[in-house]
């Protein structure tokens, strides 16, 4: 053994510089347009907190037991490939570590589906309505609440076949309209809605565009949203435990039939719901 051999293994003994990238647990590591990521750094000593950059955007962090969490929704538009990852950990002294990662986006399955509105409901398809409308519901999407109110995985707030799964190129009337940022449940009207996990309801709404809506806040920026309901059995600023009654189904506002569609948001980005019914966020 040389004397660099020993003053570098001596190093590697000695220095936590080494140990830094460990403390890093990204879930998953390949994610798909649509899906959200969970980036965890373990380990953090007193008074460090950690900042984080991804395409383009600010990750926020937020504190868990001796550990900041930070959630990343993936744009449908997002281009599949390889990006880096930047995350900084700010010591109390001043001093900072950084850690680079590379993270893959792979190309999500989303296939093209037609339906048909009555002239009616059709009527309701105006940009300006929409958007009116969707900047009301956004007042309570950019809330981030320091407090993670779930637990587990989320359940699906109602019961009952899938009609349309989240991403879907769609095409209503015979033109394209854009993508599906909701998972959709096909359930008669009246069929209880209940809360897929714990949090707070935020907004209740009688919206044209999107029929009656709720929106329960569960913390760190992660909200669920409710649409076409035709009755509420909450109040806004209710908290709500997994399994409590939301409302009841039904088809009011832009909907095609009888159907639940439940959104997720992330940051103020609709990602898939589904995908946290599946794995622990
Ligand atoms: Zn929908």
């Amino acid at each position: 053994m040389n004397k660099t051999t020993v003053i570098f293994l001596s190093l590697f003994l000695i220095s936590p510089i080494f140990a830094v990238d460990d403390r890093v647990t990204i879930t998953p590591m390949l994610v798909e347009q649509g899906k959200t990521m969970k980036i965890v750094v373990n380990r953090l000593a007193r008074g460090e907190s950690v900042r984080g950059k991804f395409i383009g955007r600010k990750i926020d962090f937020f504190q868990g037991d001796n550990c900041q969490r930070g959630f990343v929704g993936i744009p449908l538009e997002q281009k599949p490939g390889k990006y880096p990852l930047h995350l900084t950990i700010d010591g109390l002294a001043g001093g900072t570590k950084t850690i680079n990662k590379t993270v893959v986006i792979a190309k999500g399955k989303f296939p093209v589906v037609s339906f048909w509105l009555k002239p009616a409901k059709n009527k309701l398809r105006s940009r300006e309505l929409i958007n009116n409308e969707w900047a009301d519901v956004e007042k309570v999407l950019v809330v981030k609440e320091p407090v993670k109110r779930w637990r587990g995985k989320f359940s699906f707030p109602v019961e009952g076949p899938t009609s349309m799964v989240f991403g879907v190129i769609q095409k209503v009337n015979g033109k394209p309209s854009g993508r599906h940022r909701g998972y959709d449940l096909a359930v008669p009207e009246g069929t209880v809605v209940t809360a897929p996990n714990e949090g707070k309801v935020v907004y209740l709404g009688r919206l044209k565009a999107f029929g009656n809506t709720i929106v329960v806040d569960h913390g760190l920026g992660v909200q669920t949203l409710y649409f076409h309901l035709s009755k509420f059995l909450v109040e806004v600023g209710q908290v709500v435990n997994r399994g409590d009654k939301l409302a009841l189904s039904g088809n009011t506002g832009i909907s095609s039939g009888a159907h639940l569609h439940w959104g997720m948001s992330v940051n103020n980005l609709r990602i898939d719901p589904a995908q946290w019914t599946k794995v622990e966020m």
